[in-house]
């Protein structure tokens, strides 16, 4: 049967905006010792702005963005709407591509208007041999600033880096702090640019971070981290995040995030808030000190 102190507890934590499946995940959560957050929509809002479009080999920033949004139209990829939006805003005719592919945790390619469009990170560009040194000094520049560059190529000749910035949210940083109190190792993982990351660790500061962990390889990542002895909470908002959520011990879902997330956690954050998920943590170690 459920203690009493189990149910006592799952109700405190739906009034804090918690929402816990069952009272067994409620248990499980007083003992995590790795927290893994994903990244995007995660410790950031989630709302990715293009901030700059830096163009090469004397392409402008109407034709680059019109190829892209292009491509953009079929994806849904959170970084498609940043792209989608500043096309429109620079008032660009969106044709979608045919031919269309997408490349989990790289990019997206198609044909438009006769020209061969590739957008993505540097392995996307990499894959079809497309020559990026002249970007480095921008790339790393953008990186830096916790910036995700986007490149995109026509015809296979590099056209631009779109700079796409989408900001932590403000309270992500304290609410990181409170879990590491708690005596838990934080850990971000992300399909991101290694330097992106860093500068995103630097400003919430987690203990460690994984960047460019391809969709498929981060549930590998929890089992990993597992196997080291860590008892291993996930918090994740996107479709990628899924197969991690439900390897993890307790996955927790952001309510604002995509079904498939919620449907794989045990636990939904109705707040877009990681104070919710400090919360949850808070609550659990309570109720079980209530047990014992
Ligand atoms: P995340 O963990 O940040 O959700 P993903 O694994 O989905 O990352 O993607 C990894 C990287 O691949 C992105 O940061 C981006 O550089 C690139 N990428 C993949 N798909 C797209 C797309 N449709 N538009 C722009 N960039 C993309
Ligand atoms: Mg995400």
């Amino acid at each position: 049967a459920t203690p009493m102190s189990v149910i006592v507890g799952v109700g405190k934590a739906a009034e804090a905006g918690v929402l816990i499946r069952n009272g067994e995940a409620l248990q499980t959560a007083s003992k995590i010792t790795t927290m893994v957050l994903d990244k995007t929509g995660t410790i950031t809002a989630g709302q990715p702005q293009v901030t700059e479009i830096y163009t090469l080999n004397g392409f402008s920033d109407v034709e680059v963005l019109t190829s892209a949004a292009g491509l953009e139209a079929g994806s849904e990829h959170p970084l498609a709407n940043a792209v989608l939006e500043a096309a429109r805003a620079h008032n660009c005719p969106i044709e979608a591509a045919s031919d269309f592919h997408a490349t989990a945790g790289k990019g997206v390619q198609g044909q438009i208007a006769g020209t061969q469009v590739l957008l993505g990170n540097v392995a996307m560009m990499d894959a079809h041999e497309v020559t990026t040194q002249a970007a480095h000094t921008v790339v790393n520049r953008m990186a830096a600033e916790a910036k995700t560059p986007v490149y995109v190529a026509l015809d296979n000749q590099l056209a631009a880096i779109i700079g796409i910035s989408d900001p932590v949210r403000e309270d992500s940083r304290a609410a990181i702090a409170r879990l590491q109190s708690e005596g838990m190792r934080v850990v971000m993982l992300t399909g991101d640019n290694h330097n992106t990351a860093k500068a995103v660790a630097a400003q919430v500061g987690v203990d460690e971070f994984f960047a460019e962990v391809l969709p498929q390889d981060k549930a590998s990542k929890v089992k990993a981290l597992q196997q080291q002895g860590e008892i291993v909470g996930m918090t994740g908002d996107g479709i990628n995040d899924a197969p991690a959520l439900a390897q993890a011990d307790v996955g927790f879902a952001i309510g604002s995030g995509t079904d498939v997330a919620i449907e794989s956690a045990d636990i939904t954050l109705m707040r877009a808030s990681l104070h919710g998920l400090a919360d949850a943590v808070t609550v659990s170690r309570a109720t079980l000190k209530n047990i014992r």
